[in-house]
């Protein structure tokens, strides 16, 4: 055994007051970073390109966290170049020395990791707990696909033929693009970009343009490592300038993309147009979004689902492709859930990242406008029980918001929102239940809380999502414990964190030999 067995990172309790003190102090310290210029990364080099895209803090909107140069086509051709010339070394070491890469790159990360963290308070408004576990997670892809990557350096287990030898490997593909979104700005980000490059790809990683600095801070991690030049390239920009043309472009072969149904299906189709000189088909993983339900019944402990609920609806203000956003709640014990539901959410607070606040901002502007439209056209579509509006600050607030009486065709029912907005839906009995359930387009996350065996075994076996979390929340999947990733028009399943993962990003390749 190479490594020591693999566990997960652990996050951190801020009711102690020595880590709440140590995470204070490490904000402050980065507070002084705030508001500098951070370069592309291309081979190696450090390129600006004179043109910024700049990154403000949802919490206080006037603080900019700091300046990312916008790459544009020629800077894209030169990733693609930097990207090939990387790959013709780094697909050919041992599998164990990028695996030792990723060890060290997970080992520099956790002495960075309250560092980190702070940058994430700044950058997505993250809380103190959701930031650790943010960069905790970041910090298990890079563990667990390293060990993960061991074995895929054996050959595969084939049947004999006489008189050959027969032999079947695993080998990587070439360049591919990593697009991950903004609400997992550093484990999202890093888990797709480590994932096919320790298998032997090199990559262009095109961060969100609503979180490009904690990228740039990564890229500092990744020199620090000792990855080779080029084998990780960064290019922040705007999508207008690097989406499409990094998707269509014909030296792409796999794109590793992680955001909504929209974009997904964008890439989806554009990528499946074969370029000229461009002789493979590309491979695109498309992780996409939820409109994630929690089903209460009434053998149900109800202050467990309220428990459940609240932290599944407003963790991260909502942010996740994970979050609860419909509660489906059996008939006879539907008042009683909605009113312990909503006792909770209304003791939560409102207010900066930087302050701890239970519920910070929401990342920018266009998703305030968006989140707000939603809560007004719910006023027509059920009966709201608490928030419906924004809150007081400097920054893109919205008060934890519940509906309830939502009808099943709402559109606060059917359509991602993507905020702290919750569609309180009253079902008859658990088969009713489990149909508006499955009655989305969406199959990502779920959850059942319920005492009944029966019941929450038909869960296992009918109830659509990648992710099913019986009587707990159903957020918060652990790298190694829980694969990530879902059904249905939520994405291509490739399983985040799983034991297939890195599978995805190889190609298998037989020999044979006649003596
Ligand atoms: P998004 O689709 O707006 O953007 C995702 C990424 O795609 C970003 O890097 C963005 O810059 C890029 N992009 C935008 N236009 C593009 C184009 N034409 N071509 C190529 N790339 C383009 O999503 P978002 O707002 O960043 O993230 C939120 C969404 O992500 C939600 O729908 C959420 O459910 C989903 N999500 C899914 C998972 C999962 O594992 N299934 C995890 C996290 C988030």
């Amino acid at each position: 055994m190479l490594f020591e067995p693999y566990k997960n990172e652990p996050f951190a309790d801020y009711s102690d007051p020595e880590t709440l003190a140590e995470f204070q102090a490490t904000l402050k310290k980065v507070e002084q970073e705030l508001g500098q210029d951070h370069p592309l990364v291309i081979g190696g080099e450090k390129v600006t390109t004179g043109d910024w895209l700049e990154s403000y803090d949802p919490s206080r909107k006037s603080r900019l966290v700091g300046r990312a140069a916008k790459g544009k086509g020629a800077e894209i051709e030169k990733a693609f170049e930097a990207a090939e010339k990387a790959y013709e070394g780094w697909s050919v070491l041992p599998m164990e020395h990028r695996a030792r890469a990723l060890m060290r790159l997970a080992a520099i990360m956790r002495r960075r990791r309250v560092e980190l963290a702070a940058w994430l308070v700044y950058e997505a408004s993250k809380n103190y707990l959701e930031a650790i576990a943010d960069v905790a997670e970041a910090i298990d892809f890079c563990e667990y696909y390293a060990r993960q990557a061991l074995p895929l350096a054996e050959p595969l287990k084939t049947y004999d033929f006489p008189g050959e030898e027969n032999t079947t490997t695993w080998q990587p593909m070439g360049v591919g693009v990593v697009i991950p979104p903004w609400n997992f700005l550093l484990a999202i980000m890093v888990g797709t970009t480590v994932g096919p490059v320790v298998v032997g790809n090199t990559v262009i990683l095109k961060p969100s343009p609503n979180t490009p600095i904690i990228a740039s801070k990564f890229m500092e991690l990744v020199e620090e490592a000792g990855f080779p030049p080029g084998v990780i390239n960064l290019l922040t920009g705007d999508d207008a300038d690097l989406g499409d043309a990094l998707v269509d472009h014909s030296r792409t072969r796999f794109i590793n993309f992680t955001g909504s149904v929209a974009t997904g299906m964008r890439i989806y189709e554009r990528a499946a147009k074969v370029q000229p000189g461009q002789f493979w088909l590309k491979r695109t993983f498309l992780e996409m979004g939820g409109k994630d339900a929690l089903i209460v019944d009434e053998t149900a402990d109800i202050d467990l689902a309220a428990d459940a609920a609240v932290a599944s609806a407003f963790g991260f203000q909502g942010q996740k492709c994970s979050a609860m956003s419909r509660a489906i709640v059996v008939d006879e014990v539907y008042d009683e859930f909605v009113e312990k539901f909503k006792q909770r959410a209304e003791n939560l607070t409102v207010g900066p990242a930087d302050e701890n606040s239970d519920v910070s901002a929401v990342i920018n502007e266009r998703q305030f406008e968006k989140i707000l439209g939603y809560i007004e056209a719910g006023k027509s579509e059920g009966e709201l029980v608490l928030g419906g509006e924004k809150a007081d600050g400097d920054g893109w607030y919205i008060k934890p918001t519940i509906f309830k009486d939502v009808p099943v065709s709402a559109t606060i029912a059917c359509e991602e929102i993507f905020g702290p907005v919750v569609a309180v839906m009253r079902a008859r009995d658990f088969d009713h239940a489990l149909e508006i359930a499955n009655g989305t387009m969406y199959a990502l996350t779920g959850g059942v809380i319920s005492n009944s065996r029966e019941r929450l075994e038909r869960a296992r076996r009918e109830f659509q999502a990648g992710n099913l979390y019986l009587n707990r929340k159903i957020t918060g999947a652990l790298v190694g414990v829980q694969p990530f990733g879902g059904f249905k028009l939520s994405g291509s399943n490739t399983k985040a964190g799983g034991p297939e993962y890195l599978k995805n990003f190889m190609e298998m390749k037989s020999v044979t030999e006649r003596f």
